[in-house]
């Protein structure tokens, strides 16, 4: 029996989504290890999110300290590598956010465990798991056999339902030592400020591509009235059309929402990398033999200033506005 800690992620006292994924993936693995999922929340002034957590019938460990008010890697690690420690975890991980990604691996070094990042699902039989993880873009899938008694990992949240609510579970506090003197410390926190959902989180997304010649209008006003969040490739990224943030794929963010229209996008493997999981692709493409076309489930060979200007409008019209 070997138990699992998942490392939940939060802002400003808000649970980020990706955690309840990562709970759901721990939740896998707990069934498959007959052991217990427990929850490592790490921050200042948690008592609200604790019990949210708990909600989801997990364990939670609220390390609630001032030193742990601003996420830094230094400071988080040996705390969740403590709470694994006392906890018996033989599996620690997290989402596949930027959080999780700085933060597990470090945790793994501390611990002396090998990990598997990006982990789309688990193999193996009974207790005996192995981890499948995308290669090459998402070209390659391997199954990675992690052979130290602890096994760190990440999951990418497109991959996992999140979990549901159960019965709630307990909150235990964690007493957490002063941390000495830092190699880093905390200098500001500068949030992008949108009334768009953020692209990983969003139930759509509309995104723009070289196609668009740096005019993004027609798709941002597509997206408005769709309530989704606007994502881009990199070549847009790179011209400096759009912010880093909006960028989907291999080196960009991995989203999966109910629907995905990429206008003027061709269609690369390093974008398809970051949004194949979508449940349903439209692509807006004026070249009928453009990639994107072979994996879209909607495909308009159309001039995107043309066709996002009229779908628009009917959209407006059936919404009587
Ligand atoms: C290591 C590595 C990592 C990478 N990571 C990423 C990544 O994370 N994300 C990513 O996106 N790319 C990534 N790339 C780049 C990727 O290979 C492509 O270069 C990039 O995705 C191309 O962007 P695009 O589709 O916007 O541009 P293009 O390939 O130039 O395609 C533009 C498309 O717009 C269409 N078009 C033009 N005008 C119109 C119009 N008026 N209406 C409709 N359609 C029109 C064209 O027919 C064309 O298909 C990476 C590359 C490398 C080597």
């Amino acid at each position: 029996m070997q138990n699992v800690l998942i490392v939940a992620e939060q802002s400003g006292g808000h649970l980020r989504k990706a955690t309840l994924h990562a709970i759901a993936a721990g939740q896998v693995l707990a069934g498959r290890t007959g052991g217990k999922v427990h929850v490592a929340l790490l921050g200042k002034d948690l008592g609200g999110l604790s019990t949210e957590l708990a909600g989801y019938g997990v364990t939670v460990h609220a390390a609630d300290s001032a030193g742990l008010t601003h996420y830094l890697a230094e400071a988080f690690a040996p705390v969740v590598a403590g709470i694994a420690k006392e906890v018996g975890a033989g599996f620690v991980g997290a989402a596949a956010t930027a959080f999780g990604k700085d933060l597990v691996p470090r945790v793994a070094a501390r611990m002396g465990a090998a990990c598997a990042t990006e982990v789309l699902g688990f193999g193996g039989s009974g207790a005996a798991v192995t981890f499948q993880r995308p290669m090459w873009a998402g070209n390659v899938l391997a199954e990675v056999d992690l052979t130290t008694p602890v096994k760190a990992f990440t999951v990418r949240p497109t991959e996992f339902p999140a979990a549901a609510k159960g019965a709630a579970g307990e909150v235990k506090a964690v007493a957490v030592a002063d941390p000495g003197a830092l190699p880093t410390r905390f200098v500001e926190f500068k949030e992008v400020k949108s009334e768009r959902p953020e692209l990983t989180e969003a139930r759509v997304v509309v995104a723009g591509g070289r196609g668009t010649k740096g005019d993004f209008k027609p798709l941002e006003e597509l997206a408005d009235l769709l309530g989704a969040a606007v994502g881009a490739s990199r070549a847009a990224v790179d011209a400096g059309w759009v912010p880093n943030d909006w960028q989907v794929g291999q080196t960009g963010k991995v989203v999966a929402p109910e629907l995905y229209v990429a206008a003027g996008i061709s269609g690369a493997i390093q974008h398809l990398a970051g949004m194949k999981g979508s449940k349903v692709i439209v692509a807006i493409n004026k070249d009928s033999e453009a990639p994107v076309f072979q994996l879209a489930d909607y495909g308009l060979v159309a001039d995107l200033f043309k066709a996002v200007p009229e779908l628009v409008e009917k959209i407006k019209a059936g919404k009587g506005s």
